[in-house]
């Protein structure tokens, strides 16, 4: 399928959780972008901004439901519960492709420059298929922060992991590419390390990220260890080889301890060695068993997917959903492993 360069629909995905103080701030943000790209020609008049409710409890929905009454810019897709932000933002994604031909994705809190769309949708019609948005910096974050972001992303790569380097889920994509990507039926989601394995032409646009406008984070430590584990888990298996290089060290460096033990005891030598013992035994133990939990990951991973279950279940629309069956009863994703 040949993408649109000409007009095209775009959808402005924003998975909601809880943001019902943010909303009323960016909503018209998101709208007065949405409506000076049309009013610049560069997409159709049909495009439309798509909240998706992850299964807030402060309102949300009712809010968004109100926004999408009030004009044609707004429009709302209701998640059966909380799913967190990956299967949140696929749901919107997926209702996107079906429903325009490009899809920009962003969190609700204005966190991420919004004028930045306008350089993405150009790349696009310039003839990218992916544009990804990418901090200049992150003067706004912690000193704790930026570490263990550049640490983490380090340690990605050495895992053989293709990520694009700090750029979080803020990213356009046309069509062809949701399609692809609607292929990839793991329900461990993480996005920004699938989506360069889609491939196509891509490019990168640069943005300063502000501070939240309104409300509270919802990445505490646990979700961003969580995410940032499922990151390397979902797509690299290198860790699992690890264990098995180090498995074969020891066994190398015992091969030679058991000669010289031999030696030791036939050279009359011996000693009461209770320490080293202790030592050694503790040290195997602690490998044995840090190897057996990195490998009960991945068993883990592979059960939940084994289980196949749906990645989110679409509860409420603030419209008609057309051609919903055959699309919608079709395995639409995912797994709450907890996150
Ligand atoms: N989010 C979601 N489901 C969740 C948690 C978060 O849809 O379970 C959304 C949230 O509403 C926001 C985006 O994901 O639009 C990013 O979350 P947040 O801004 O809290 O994370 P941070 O920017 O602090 O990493
Ligand atoms: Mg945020």
């Amino acid at each position: 399928m040949k993408p649109v360069r000409d007009h095209p629909v775009l959808y402005i995905v924003v998975p909601c959780y809880n943001e019902r103080e943010v909303l009323p701030l960016t909503s018209g943000l998101f709208v007065d972008e949405l409506k000076g790209l049309v009013g610049k020609g560069k997409v159709s008049e049909r495009s439309r901004v798509l909240f998706v409710n992850d299964g807030s409890g402060d309102g949300t929905w009712e809010l968004i439901s109100q926004l999408a009454q009030k004009g044609p810019w707004i429009e709302g897709i209701s998640l059966s519960r909380n799913r967190g932000h990956q299967n949140a933002l696929l749901a919107g994604l997926m209702e996107a492709k079906e429903r325009g031909d490009i899809a920009i994705s962003i969190d609700a809190d204005g966190q991420d420059d919004i004028g930045a769309m306008d350089e993405m949708v150009d790349k696009y019609l310039d003839g990218c298929d992916i544009v990804y948005g990418v901090r200049s910096s992150r003067d706004t974050d912690t000193a704790f922060k930026r570490g263990t972001a550049r640490r983490y992303y380090k340690l990605l790569s050495d895992m053989g992991v293709e990520v694009v380097y700090d750029h979080a889920d803020y990213r356009l994509m046309d069509k062809r590419a949701l399609e692809a990507l609607s292929q990839f039926e793991e329900v461990n989601l993480y996005l920004r390390g699938m989506v360069p394995l889609v491939g196509f032409t891509s490019t990168c646009v640069y943005y300063e990220r502000h501070e939240r406008m309104a409300g509270s984070s919802h990445y505490p430590l646990k979700k961003m260890v969580s995410l940032a584990v499922n990151g390397i888990t979902s797509l690299s298996i290198r860790p699992i080889r690890i264990i098995t290089t180090l498995g074969l060290v020891i066994s190398l460096l015992s091969f030679i301890g058991v000669i010289w033990a031999v030696v030791v005891a036939l050279t009359g030598g011996a000693v009461p060695g209770w320490a080293s013992i202790v030592a050694i035994v503790c040290f195997m133990g602690g490998i044995q068993l840090l190897s057996l939990g990195v490998i009960g990951e991945y068993v883990g991973k592979t059960y939940l997917e084994a289980k196949r279950r749906p990645r989110f279940i679409v509860s409420e629309r603030t419209y008609e959903d057309e051609g919903e069956e055959g699309e919608g009863t079709k395995r639409e994703g995912g797994v709450d492993d907890g996150e």
